[in-house]
């Protein structure tokens, strides 16, 4: 069997990899070079854990992503470490959607957290202020993702692996027929007999309806800089706050925090809409939480907090479910892993587990992540 992907961020490669782990022919394409920035996958580091407050369901899955990005670690040494464990520490009132939803997994999957009151959050963790009432929930079992290398793993081991990797090959239109799939790109026709088109934020070009109800939206990090230093086995953190969710992490290089608000900014229809360089609002918004909940990881007589800043894109489905499966109308050949909602870069491998189950074996992926299920 040959299968073309079309997309090769975090997404694609993955699902490149698990089809070439089964001695799949993939030829992998995407519009842009290996490294480029206008997506969702570049940048130093992306969150995981495994309590997760999005839904019970995603566990199973968390743990499987645990242990293949360790399995792809072990595979490409050269390439650096991808994953750094580190507890993440969930803090807001307790009935808030993310405490809740964190402590509601924890029990459903029998996951050990700690769960303490803002008094004995604030004693364990000095550098941030908790509101009045809140609490906060202690996983071990999450950590830092980094994303650039991570990116560079999964392509490398699938070309280990035989997979054809094509960059700035951007695929203009494709099809199917009784005879397999192709799709058309300024350099000639590629053939195949399965499709997986994995484009990310331009959905909208390329999966044709399906792609109606998904969103782009806009997200910012921002670094803070501290001469003395991080403190010491700082967790990655997550904040339910008045003004919406605020996560962070340990910068790459230890100087100081990445701090990002997650959702919140405007929705589009088009990444094309997407302003593409931070601007002040952009710092005010990442400083006001830091001042605020954080103070301890940012240095309060510097006027700018926040130092370095980056652009990126979440392509959001309407319940924030990832869209994987089976694409309607085309006898079971061409498949779609899109609409991450900005939380599928932990997946990415087992992710790319599922859509090969599905190709190979027909093992349908999660219900709620079912492609028609916007109508
Ligand atoms: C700021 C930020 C923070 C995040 N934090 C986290 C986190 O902490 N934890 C977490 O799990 N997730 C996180 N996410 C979400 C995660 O990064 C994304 O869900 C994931 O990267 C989506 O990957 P993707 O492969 O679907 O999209 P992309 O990386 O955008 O890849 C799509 C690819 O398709 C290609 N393409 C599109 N159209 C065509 C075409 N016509 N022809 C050829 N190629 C095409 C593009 O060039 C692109 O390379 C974050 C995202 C952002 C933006």
């Amino acid at each position: 069997m040959r299968v073309i992907v079309v997309g090769l961020g975090v997404i694609g490669r993955a699902v490149s990899l698990g089809l070439s782990r089964r001695g799949i022919s993939v030829v992998g394409l995407d519009a842009r070079g290996p490294l480029h920035r206008e997506g969702s996958s570049h940048g130093e580091s992306r969150i995981i854990r495994t309590a997760y407050y999005e839904h019970p369901d995603y566990v199973p899955l968390a743990k499987e992503s645990f242990r293949l990005w360790t399995r792809l670690e072990r595979e490409t040494l050269g390439v650096g470490n991808l994953l750094e464990n580190r507890a993440c520490l969930t803090v807001g009132k307790p009935d808030s959607e993310v405490v809740a939803g964190v402590v509601r997994a924890a029990a459903e999957h029998g996951l050990a957290v700690e769960q303490l009151d803002a008094g004995e959050l604030e004693k364990q963790f000095d550098w941030l202020k908790s509101g009045q009432g809140w609490k906060g929930v202690l996983e071990q079992e999450a950590g830092i993702l980094h994303a650039d290398r991570c990116r560079q793993a999964l392509a490398r081991r699938a070309g280990e692996l035989g997979a054809d990797l094509r960059f700035e090959t951007a695929v203009r239109e494709w099809g199917s027929s009784q005879l397999g799939v192709w799709v058309k790109t300024d350099g000639g026709v590629v053939e195949g007999d399965r499709l997986v088109l994995c484009p990310g934020p331009w959905a909208l070009g390329l999966i044709g309806p399906i792609a109606k109800p998904l969103r782009v939206m806009r997200q910012v990090s921002g670094w803070t800089e501290m001469a003395g230093g991080v403190p010491g086995g700082l967790p990655v953190f997550f904040f339910d706050t008045h003004e919406g969710y605020f996560y962070g992490m340990r910068a790459a290089d230890g100087t100081g925090v990445k701090m990002a608000r997650h959702y919140g900014a405007p929705e589009c229809g088009d990444v094309g809409e997407i302003e593409n360089e931070p601007v002040l609002q952009d710092r005010l918004c990442l400083e006001g939480f830091a001042h605020k909940h954080t103070p301890g990881l940012c240095e309060l007589g510097n006027q700018e907090t926040i130092g370095r800043m980056e652009v990126c894109r979440y392509t959001l489905s309407p319940d924030r479910h990832f869209v994987v499966g089976e694409l309607p109308g085309h006898c079971g050949l061409a498949h779609v892993a899109g609409g991450m909602s900005g939380h599928g870069f932990k997946f990415a491998p087992a992710i790319g587990e599922m859509v090969t189950a599905c190709l190979l074996e027909g093992k349908r992926p999660l219900e709620m992540f079912s492609p028609g299920r916007f109508g």
